[in-house]
């Protein structure tokens, strides 16, 4: 049956400015790093998109590696898109990268050139788009002049391959360099994509101050720690989860005895607050306003009404987050 989607999805989510850009980003946007790829089921990434699209959820996050294999989250999400969002392109905010290993040879990695013109064109084919709206690059290189990938990345907007750049994985030097090679060139960095959680809070030392001088919106990559700030851990690892299956990215052994006590105390204090750890962990992402979305992934339908349900308390009282440092700390 052909989709229609729900007539009131732009009433709960929230929107948030991209620094200090004209985009605005839903609070919470969905990534199609896990669980879109050509092993997983294609009506289970389709019900999930649908439902994120139906509860305001306008952004969808890609890259041209995600799978595995490498290519085939986009092609699924092309096909999606085909089947069900075609005819609202112009709601949508899709963006996708390059950066990591992607073909065979010395031009399929890294930030020549070379390499994001032929990637990025690759990307289009997958999902069948003309343009995304915003590309990435995906990773710093540390061999190719930072000159010739921010010069690229302006290139591609200029061809309205992609209708904006943005930045990931890149050290708060690295994005300030960076930024100021893109303002020069006319094309000013939308936004930078880092990891942030309660578990890993790296992008307070140094890279939020950059991003706010250079008015440059963020979007936080495993804002639940890829599972872990969710009630999924608690009782041992369930076989239908990342870190019961082949992912190498949430491995068993990292769910250690000191980890589970503070998700069991994290996971009281959001209980406290009338709210799910999945929800607590976003609404701390997004507290005092620095970041403009959380990135979520997520394994099925109900993880993402779950997610998308904190943004009816992202309010902290001190006492709160005294005792999330608290507990952090131990
Ligand atoms: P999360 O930290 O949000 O982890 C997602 C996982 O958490 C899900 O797959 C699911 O695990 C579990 N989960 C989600 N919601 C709930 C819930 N409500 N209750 C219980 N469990 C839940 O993010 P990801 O690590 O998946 O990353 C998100 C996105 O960020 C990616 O898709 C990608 O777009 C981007 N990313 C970017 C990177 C970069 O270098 N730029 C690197 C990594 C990610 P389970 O599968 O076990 O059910």
């Amino acid at each position: 049956m052909a989709y229609l989607p729900e007539q009131n999805r732009y009433e709960q989510m929230k929107y948030n400015r991209a620094g200090r850009s004209g985009l605005k980003l839903p609070a919470v946007s969905l990534g199609l790093w896990h669980n879109f790829g050509g092993n997983d089921r294609l009506e289970n990434g389709r019900a999930m998109v649908r439902r994120a699209f139906d509860l305001g959820i306008t952004h969808f996050d890609l890259a041209n590696n995600y799978g595995p294999p490498p290519g085939s989250a986009e092609e699924m999400f092309g096909q999606i898109l085909h089947q069900d969002l075609a005819a609202y392109r112009d709601e949508l905010i899709i963006s996708t990268k390059a950066g990591y290993y992607m073909w065979e040879g010395p031009y399929g990695e890294w930030g020549s050139r070379k390499y994001l013109v032929s990637s990025l064109d690759q990307s289009l084919k997958r999902m069948g788009l003309e343009y995304v709206d915003i590309f990435y690059h995906h990773r710093p290189d540390p061999d190719t002049p930072l000159e010739e990938t921010m010069a690229a990345l302006d290139h591609i907007v200029r061809q309205g391959k992609a209708l904006y750049v943005g930045l990931s994985n890149y050290s708060a030097e690295q994005t300030a360099k960076a930024s100021a090679i893109l303002k020069q060139l006319g094309t000013p960095c939308l936004i930078h994509q880092p990891s942030y959680s309660m578990f890993n809070r790296w992008i307070e030392d140094g890279l939020q101050d950059v991003l706010e001088t250079d008015g440059i919106g963020s979007i936080v990559f495993s804002p639940l720690a890829g599972g872990l700030l969710t009630n999924r851990y608690l009782n041992g690892v369930p076989a239908d989860s990342r870190a019961g299956g082949p992912s190498v990215f949430l491995k068993s052994d990292q769910i250690t005895e000191d980890k589970l006590a503070k998700i069991r105390s994290l996971n009281e204090l959001a209980s406290e607050r009338g709210q799910s750890l999945a929800q607590m962990a976003l609404a701390w992402v997004l507290r005092g306003g620095k970041v403009t979305s959380a990135l979520i992934g997520a394994s099925r339908v109900e993880q993402i009404d779950d997610n998308v349900a904190a943004l009816s308390r992202l309010d902290f009282s001190a006492e709160e987050l005294h005792a999330i440092e608290e507990i952090l700390a131990k």
